[in-house]
């Protein structure tokens, strides 16, 4: 067998022994908030709030439009005049905005879900009040981008690092990274909003110097939020990024399944004060010392035995979901990118030389000069753009399923009719490599896990061992 094609077989093989994880930036910004929150998450499986992502989805959907469309059309480098240049950016946007509604609200309608009766009212405010920030505070303080690029995820293998960035502004100098927040921060932002934002530039520094700890190309980050824009000073970015990197080798090694210590907050509402904070941290907190006293009943005691291993075997499963990405980066740390990319290629990791045909709805139909069977109906691939001199798995990129596979053509579905509309802009003019890639369905299946457990403590727990 061609040598090229055994050593991507070799390096499957040795890559599903090791560990294979990789923490994302929203879930290192909850372990610096406090890492038990991030334990609750993973391996817990407990869920924090029932909050309707909805807004904040369509929302960010919209800005992912506008902000390489009217508003850089508009840019006024330090204009005096805002509130005139951000009525002017929404009026230019009311095409995509109710677009990208109607298709919301049809979706929704599809599939039977509710939604407020003042979603639209909501959406139009929130995306008035972003681009209020951007007009008087992005805009009175930088200059036009050369290029702006949305919704980026980057995965930096080496680092076990990977997160999805709500926007780059490219200079011929440098980078700026943006981050919208669509729910009011009071005039505050809080530590999980700041440690995101931070642990997203290492990212950036990753795709623009290859390194996540060189600031060269560093020009700004900012948080857009309503009427307003919070730029942290690179001085104090520079001196969190310690605690980023504690908190992503902890999040890292609880996926591992190793046995570490988390930590808690200086100041904790539930242990501090015994009010009412988390209650799923309390009711682990209240498990875990019981367990620790072996006054857990034997027959509770074995079953969260099993619940554990259930919940270690899932996670280990979410490990897998990231092995492609693991032998590219592998095969390109050996063999430099070309070489690894047509050994990858010859054993059907990927494929390439696909173009965009024509696209309808959600579906998107390519072909490419000679017919390829490498993918399947049903699986999952990483549409990946081939940008110059950035690392391969930092290109642009979206996720789709394959729908159909016929002789030189390709259909296939992506999340969303957004999703198609982005990639039109930013990605299919790119040389186009298809990757496999997996579904991470994590969250789901630990939930229930969660929920078979809290009912067991209630069934076989004395109610006199649970404190008053
Ligand atoms: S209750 Fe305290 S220890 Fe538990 S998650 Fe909240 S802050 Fe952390």
């Amino acid at each position: 067998m061609n040598t090229g094609i055994l050593d991507v077989r070799k390096t499957y093989n040795y890559l599903r022994k090791t560990q294979t994880h990789l923490v994302q930036s929203s879930e290192i910004a909850t372990a610096c908030v406090c890492q038990n929150l991030f334990k609750l998450d993973y391996p817990y499986g407990a869920i924090r709030s029932d909050k309707d992502y909805l807004i904040a989805n369509t929302v960010h959907d919209i800005m992912s439009l506008c902000i390489g469309g009217p508003i850089i059309e508009n840019w006024q480098y330090n204009s005096n005049d805002y509130e005139n240049l951000t009525e002017k950016i929404v009026h230019d946007s009311y095409n995509i905005i109710n677009e990208i509604i109607n298709y919301t609200l049809d979706i929704t309608n599809r599939e039977n879900r509710s939604i407020q009766h003042d979603f639209k009212d909501r959406i139009d405010e929130i995306y008035h009040g972003l681009v209020t920030g951007i007009c008087k505070r992005l805009m009175k303080k930088y200059d036009k981008p050369d290029r702006i690029i949305t919704e980026i995820t980057i995965t930096n293998i080496k680092d076990h690092h990977e997160g999805r960035i709500d926007a780059l502004l490219e200079y011929h100098h440098g980078y700026g990274i943006l981050d919208w927040k669509t729910y009011d921060l009071n005039k505050t932002i809080s530590g999980r909003e700041k440690w995101q934002l931070i642990a997203n530039n290492l990212l950036a520094n990753y795709r623009y110097c290859q390194d996540e700890d060189d600031w060269n190309r560093y020009n700004f980050s900012c948080i857009v939020h309503n009427g307003g824009a919070y730029f942290p000073k690179l001085e104090t970015i520079k001196k969190e990024v310690d605690k980023i990197k504690i908190n992503r080798k902890f999040a890292f090694e609880v996926l591992c399944g190793k046995h570490v210590r988390a930590e808690r907050p200086s100041f904790c509402p539930v242990c501090d004060k015994g009010m009412e904070g988390s209650k799923e941290c309390l009711f682990y907190q209240i498990d875990s010392k019981l367990a620790h006293e072996g006054k857990l009943p034997a027959q509770y005691d074995k079953m969260t035995r099993q619940f554990f291993a259930k919940r270690y075997a899932i996670l280990k499963e979410r490990a897998e979901t990231h092995l492609h990405k693991h032998v590219a980066s592998t095969l390109i740390d050996q063999h430099g990118e070309e070489e690894a990319l047509q050994r990858l290629e010859r054993t059907g990791v990927i494929c390439s030389g696909y173009f965009y045909d024509f696209d309808i709805e959600e579906r998107v139909v390519m072909s490419r000069k000679d017919a390829d069977f490498s993918l399947e109906p049903r699986r999952i691939v990483r549409i990946i753009g081939i940008e110059p001199k950035r690392p391969f798995l930092s290109c642009i990129s979206e996720q789709a399923s394959v729908m159909d596979v016929s002789n030189n053509k390709i259909t296939l579905s992506f999340r969303s009719k957004v999703a198609v509309r982005r990639a039109k802009k930013q990605l299919f003019h790119l040389p186009i490599i298809m990757m496999r890639d997996e579904l991470n369905l994590t969250r789901s299946m630990l939930r229930p896990i969660h929920q078979f457990h809290k009912l067991a403590a209630d069934i076989f727990i004395p109610q006199e061992l649970l404190p008053k």
